[in-house]
C-alpha cells in the first residue's frame, strides 16, 4: 500500500465538477487578475477568520513581504522571527534590508520562545513575525504582552495555520498582519500559488490593497513604491470551490492526528506532537520527534514501505549559507538546532484512508519493535 505525504489528484477527483466550470468560467470571462470575485473571496475568508480585511496575493511570501512594505521600516531595522521555518519567512526581512534576528523555539510546540523573544529586543526592534507552525499558533499571550511593551507590531505568518485558534480567538484577531498561503498542499490550497493578508486595520488594508499593484490604483499615479502580487482570477475560482471545505478538511486532519496518538501513546523512541491547552491545533503537519539518533534510519524504513514522509526542517536558517552573514553560530538556538535532526513528519492529510493510516502507525511501531 502507497502512502504518500499529499494526495491532490484526490482531492480535485472529489471537487472536479464544481471546479471544473469554475475554472472554464474564467477562461470564458477573459478576466484574470483582479475582479469582482477576489473581493468576494476576500470577504468570505476575512470573515471566517473573524477579522474585516483580506487582500489576496500571489503568494505566501508576498503576504509577508507586503506586509513589512506596508510597516515602512529602514534599513538595518531588526525583525525577530525563529529559524525553525519555511525560509520565506526570514528571506523577506533580508529583501528589504532589514536585520532578520532570530530567537529560539519552545522544545515542545516548535514555536518562538516568548522569553528568548525577549531576550532579542533592541533599540532597532522593529517587527515580531511569529509563524505558527505545523497547524498551531505560537504562544501568542506571551508575545502580544511583549510586542506590547515595546509598542512593536506583530506579523504572524499563518502559512501552516488557517483556522487555527488561541484562547477560544481565530488566529486572525491576534496580529496586525496575519499571513496565509495558498500554495497546492497548504490546509487550503490554490492549483498554483497563492496567499493574502488579513487584519483588522483599514489603513493597512488599503495601504496593502496599493503595494500590490506597483503602489497605484490603477490610475498610472503612483503613491507607494509597490510590486505586481495579484492572485489571479483562476486561482481565486478554485480557492472558492475549496474554501467550503476547509473545516472538514482540518477536522479529518485532526481525526488522523488523534488516531496517530492514541497508535504511539507509551511507545518509547518517539515523541509524539503536544498541543498547548489553549490551542486549537489543525496538524498541517503531524510532526514526530524521533529519539536516539533514529530519525534518518526510521524516515528510510518507511520509504522502503512506500510511506512518504518530509523534514520539515532539515536545517535552522541562522546556519544557512545565505543567513551566515546576519552573524549565527552554531548554538544559538539550540532547542531549534537539535528540532533539525529529530523531527519527522507523517501523512496526516484529509484525503488519507482508514487502512492507510493504520498501515503508517503499524509500520512505525514495526520499526520501533512494537
Ligand atoms: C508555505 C510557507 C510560506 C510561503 O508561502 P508561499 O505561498 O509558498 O510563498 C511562508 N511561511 C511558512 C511558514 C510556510 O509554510
Amino acid at each position: 500500500m502507497k502512502v504518500s505525504m499529499a494526495d491532490l489528484p484526490a482531492q480535485y477527483a472529489a471537487l472536479k465538477g464544481e471546479m471544473d466550470a469554475a475554472v472554464l468560467s474564467v477562461l470564458a470571462t477573459g478576466m484574470f487578475g483582479l475582479t469582482p470575485a477576489t473581493a468576494e473571496l476576500e470577504s468570505r475568508i476575512a470573515e471566517m477568520s473573524g477579522v474585516r480585511y483580506g487582500v489576496a496575493l500571489n503568494s505566501g511570501t508576498d503576504a509577508l513581504l507586503l506586509s513589512l512594505m506596508a510597516l515602512d521600516l529602514s534599513p538595518g531595522d531588526e525583525v525577530i522571527t525563529t529559524p525553525f521555518t519555511f525560509v520565506a519567512t526570514a528571506e523577506v526581512v533580508a529583501l528589504l534590508g532589514l536585520t532578520p534576528v532570530f530567537a529560539d523555539i519552545d522544545p515542545a510546540t516548535y514555536n518562538l520562545d516568548p522569553q528568548d523573544v525577549r531576550r532579542k529586543i533592541t533599540e532597532r526592534t522593529k517587527a515580531i513575525i511569529p509563524v505558527h507552525l505545523f497547524g498551531q499558533m505560537a504562544d501568542m499571550t506571551a508575545l502580544t504582552a511583549i510586542a506590547g511593551e515595546h509598542q512593536l507590531p506583530l506579523i504572524g505568518d499563518a502559512a501552516q495555520a488557517i483556522g487555527c485558534f488561541h484562547h477560544g480567538k481565530p488566529v486572525a484577531q491576534w496580529s496586525l498582519f496575519t499571513t496565509l498561503s495558498f500554495f497546492p498542499t497548504k490546509n487550503l490550497g490554490a492549483a498554483g500559488d497563492g496567499g493574502m493578508v488579513l487584519t483588522d486595520d483599514e489603513a493597512v488594508a488599503e495601504k496593502l490593497r496599493y503595494l500590490r499593484f506597483h503602489g497605484s490604483k490603477g490610475t498610472y499615479s503612483y503613491k507607494y513604491v509597490g510590486l505586481c502580487s495579484r492572485l489571479d482570477a483562476i486561482q481565486t475560482a478554485v480557492l472558492g470551490v475549496k474554501l467550503p471545505h476547509i473545516d472538514a478538511w482540518n477536522e479529518a486532519r485532526r481525526q488522523n492526528a488523534t488516531f496517530y496518538d492514541a497508535a504511539f501513546a507509551g511507545m518509547g523512541g518517539l515523541v509524539t506532537p503536544c498541543t498547548a491547552p489553549e490551542n486549537v491545533h489543525t496538524y498541517h503537519q503531524y510532526t514526530i520527534r524521533v529519539n536516539d539518533g533514529r530519525r534518518d534510519a526510521l524516515k528510510a524504513y518507511l520509504s522502503e514501505h512506500e510511506i512518504g514522509s518530509g523534514i520539515y526542517y532539515p536545517g535552522v536558517l541562522h546556519l544557512e549559507e545565505a543567513y551566515r552573514r546576519y552573524g549565527g553560530k552554531p548554538g544559538d538556538s539550540p532547542h531549534a538546532e537539535t528540532a533539525t535532526a529529530e523531527v519527522l513528519s507523517i501523512p496526516v492529510m484529509p484525503e488519507l484512508k482508514a487502512e492507510q493510516r493504520e498501515f503508517v502507525a503499524d509500520t512505525v511501531r514495526a520499526f520501533f519493535g512494537g
